[in-house]
């Protein structure tokens, strides 16, 4: 059997094809001579497992695209207090390189040029090296390989920045830029002009949609707070002034470049990645935004369609042994704080005796902090009520966890082995 994903990916790049609209992006010279007709699509799901179709080994400039990323850099390096005071998180309806300031006078958020300009001018020089190097050898580290520069791109760009020019000039102005604004702007410039393909996109923005952890090589790259802060900016900011439009069609936190790349993470589940270098009049990809939209509606990935996980945490639940004096409860799933709540509410009804429970949780595939925290605070509560617990979690997901009131959990490795004993010692 083959999974089919591949052959719908490639019918979802067939079916936007057609729509030849749009024009290229021609205020960086460069992006003029790019070819209109390339498209690819690529998808990494939340364990790393990559599908590609189309022109997915083609090279394009991230642009904007960089700017998240920068962003989470820089949140990673100097925490979230500092960051934000320079560069706000208000979405701001406007064009990405409007020369505007919020009223407090710093830029809006860090996905408009004012507040990627700014964020590029905080990554803390290391090595005598230079900015734009640094935020490529971060960016290489996420995408798994060695990224490059396109230094056609950044001449280009670099002759012709005047309106980041001005944007620089007036962030000097306010004191938010604290050194030569042309050095920054030119530095955010060839950030813009790191090289990717849509397959590096989906393994770097696997990174966010796994909290920060690199799902091919277990490290931890982000912490979990920074990509919480970079995806609600992308999801409020991500696309310039056609942000709420996107919320409430697509519903995935995305970023989008004028040279025609978009790249959609959702938390937990998935992230994509379309090229196709002809734009609509806000700047993004005439195709890619067809293409995530398809992507949403298909396969039901709108943030605000939730998830209804929380119907299967206890698989089954059964009596046994003399009397029927066990009660056995098999988990499944994931405990968070819905699920948790959800199996509190059916360990309620358990009478209160002296019987004895057994909670299965080998089939859980996470457990949050919240949900420990509930499911060890009910622990406590049915022994408080008289019961023995004992808990069969042979992948220690506990961690020998003790209880809120510090009780030792008794913990085994299989259920059937443990049932089997149990029924024993009662002959
Ligand atoms: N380098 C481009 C600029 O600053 C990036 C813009 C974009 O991708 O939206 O103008």
């Amino acid at each position: 059997m083959q999974t089919p994903l591949p052959d719908y990916l490639a019918h979802v790049i067939e079916a936007c094809d057609i729509d030849n609209s749009g024009h290229l992006a021609d205020y960086i010279p460069e992006l003029a001579n790019a070819n209109p007709n390339r498209l690819a699509l690529a998808m990494s799901t939340v364990d790393g497992e990559i599908y590609s179709v189309g022109d997915d080994d083609i090279e394009f400039t991230i642009q904007s695209m960089s700017k998240p990323f920068a962003y989470a850099y820089v949140l990673q390096q100097l925490g979230i207090e500092a960051v934000l005071d320079k560069v706000g998180v208000e979405p701001s309806g406007e064009a990405f390189n409007e020369i505007s300031l919020g009223k407090d006078r710093r830029p809006k958020n860090p996905m408009i040029n004012s507040g990627a300009i700014t964020t590029h001018s905080l990554i803390p020089i290391k090595d005598d090296l230079e900015s734009a190097e640094i935020l490529r050898q971060f960016m290489s580290a996420l995408a798994g390989r060695e990224l490059r520069f396109d230094e056609a791109v950044y001449e280009s760009e670099v002759k012709t920045a005047y309106r980041n020019l001005s944007i620089g000039y007036m962030l000097r102005t306010v004191g938010i830029l604290e050194t030569d604004p042309v050095d920054i702007v030119n530095g955010y410039i060839r950030q813009c002009s790191i090289l990717v393909t849509v397959k590096d996109l989906v393994r770097m923005g696997s990174v966010l949609a796994n909290g920060g952890v690199d799902p091919k090589t277990g490290k931890r790259l982000l912490n979990r707070s920074v990509v919480r802060q970079v995806l609600s900016v992308m999801m409020s900011c991500g696309m310039y002034d056609a942000a709420g439009d996107w919320l409430s069609t697509v519903g995935i936190p995305a970023k989008s470049g004028v040279a025609g790349g978009i790249l959609g993470v959702l938390p937990g589940q998935v992230s994509i990645a379309a090229f196709s270098p002809k734009l609509d009049e806000h700047g993004n990809s005439v195709r890619g935004i067809d293409i995530l939209e398809r992507l949403s509606r298909d396969m039901g990935l709108h943030l605000m369609e939730g998830t209804p996980s929380a119907q299967t945490i206890v698989q089954s639940h059964y009596r046994t042994g003399k009397d029927a004096s066990l009660s056995v409860y098999v988990l499944r799933g994931v405990l968070k704080f819905t699920e948790a709540e959800m199996l509190l509410r059916i360990l309620q009804a358990e009478p209160m005796d002296q019987s004895t429970i057994v909670i299965d949780l080998t089939q859980i595939s996470i457990i949050h902090d919240v949900g420990k925290r509930m499911f060890l605070e009910g622990i406590d509560r049915l022994i408080d009520d008289g019961h023995t617990l004992l808990l069969v979690d042979p992948e220690q997901r506990l961690d020998h966890a003790r209880t809120h009131k510090d009780r030792t959990l008794h913990v085994y490795q299989d259920i059937e082995d443990l049932i089997a004993q149990l029924k024993d010692a009662e002959k």
